[in-house]
């Protein structure tokens, strides 16, 4: 017979969903209010602030979608494309790939612009696929790829589609509360995030914020959106600019309070300070990795702070070394994904997940395990590396 189910304390350093502070966990366990409660209409205004504040935008439709990063994902290519458009796509790894099929299923054709993975998205060549197909009406890039550990040039690419006379839609699930991420700035157009990952929420809710010229295109379309639950002018009515709620679904309540107290503790820290953190324990996990004899696959030019790619090493087998740190250490660390099957190991730092004692146990357990396992590096040699970031530089 099933049981109450008490899930272990895990130590969270995969590529989401990252450990949620318990601040956020009690938030979450507060009474559940109806959806059109007053009070909740309040709390729902709050949330759209903080995320503004998060995205550095001052976007009026900016809200968090009541599903998964992948149903964000989705929103923002149901909502810009029509039957007959054409995208450029811009794919680096897994992700990608996904808009590749996003495009395709509005009946919109994709034009691929594909770099190695690993790499960053090559600006020169998006700009050569314009030249060929100045009618595309969208460009579609991952900010920071989470298959590769990859962060690519969002300023220059939403200026080239801007330049082009095309909106951009980026992909920021894994960057919106790891690195900088200005919306306003950089004139992106649809953006959409994960709750899971640098804002360390319980997972299942997308952030997405649209631009004003987005917003006029999504008011012009000539086609209705193919999807009800995701259509943005419904959604508008529900978390809309006036106090007039529509009822439009269901907003899964206790999550939303669980996000807004965890971007509250991302105003308290302050936006630079989070990305300050991120690369500072970024760095001495490296430091620590490397010590091991661990090679980095990302040049350090467009390495992610929150994604670390990790070489798994001739010899050492990646199923073993990853189920010995969960039974062990009761640590997660991500597999590699598509073309880093087998290849790589992902570490994340994402938001809560990202302190000093989380790189000190993640590299004592590699040490351990991998040794276990017939590795020879010197026993020690990473955490007192990492220690040595942490007592010299200045936090
Ligand atoms: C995690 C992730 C997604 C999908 O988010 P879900 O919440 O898993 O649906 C999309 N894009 C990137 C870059 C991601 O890292």
């Amino acid at each position: 017979m099933a049981t109450t189910f008490y899930p272990p304390q895990r130590t969270l350093m995969g590529p989401g969903p990252s450990d949620v502070s318990p601040r956020v966990l009690a938030a979450l366990g507060r009474p559940t209010i109806g959806h059109l409660d007053p009070e909740f209409v309040t709390l729902m205004d709050e949330i759209k602030g903080l995320l503004q504040m998060a995205f550095q935008t001052d976007n009026q439709l900016t809200i968090p979608i009541s599903a998964p990063g992948s149903a964000g994902m989705e929103a923002c290519f149901v909502n810009l494309l029509a039957p007959g458009d054409k995208a450029i796509v811009c794919q680096n790894g897994v992700f990608g790939g996904r808009m590749k099929e996003n495009v395709e299923r509005c009946g919109a054709t994709a034009i691929m612009v594909e770099d190695d993975w690993g790499t960053p998205v090559s600006v020169d060549k998006v700009s050569a696929a314009f030249a060929a197909h100045p009618d595309a009406k969208v460009l579609a890039f991952v900010h920071a790829e989470t298959s590769t550990g990859v962060e690519s040039d969002a300023a220059a690419l939403c200026k080239i589609a801007a330049d082009n006379n095309a909106l951009s839609i980026m992909d920021a699930v894994t960057s919106l509360g790891g690195i900088e991420l200005k919306v306003d700035e950089w004139g992106a157009d649809a953006v959409y995030s994960g709750s899971q990952k640098c804002l360390s929420c319980v997972p299942g809710i997308s952030p997405v914020t649209f631009s004003p010229k987005a917003v006029e295109a999504i008011q012009n379309r000539q086609h209705k959106v193919q999807s009800w639950f995701l259509d943005m002018q419904l959604v508008m009515g529900y978390w809309g600019g006036d106090s007039k709620r529509a009822y439009h679904h269901t907003a899964p309540v206790n999550a939303m309070y669980a996000l807004h107290e965890s971007l509250l503790m991302l105003e308290e820290e302050g936006l630079d300070l989070a990305f300050e953190r991120h690369m500072f324990h970024h760095e001495a996990l490296v430091k620590g990795l490397e010590a091991m004899g661990l090679n980095m696959l990302v040049d350090q030019s467009c390495r992610l702070p929150q994604l670390n790619l990790v070489q798994i090493p001739e010899g050492i087998e990646d199923a073993a070394v990853r189920s010995a740190l969960l039974s062990q250490y009761d640590l997660e660390i991500g597999a590699g994904l598509g073309a880093f099957v087998g290849k790589a190991w992902r570490i994340g730092l994402m938001g809560q997940a990202c302190y000093q004692e989380n790189v000190l146990l993640c590299l004592s357990a590699l040490d351990n395990v991998l040794a276990a396992q017939g590795a020879n590096h010197e026993r020690g040699a990473a955490v007192a590396a990492a220690m040595a970031h942490y007592d010299t530089v200045q936090q």
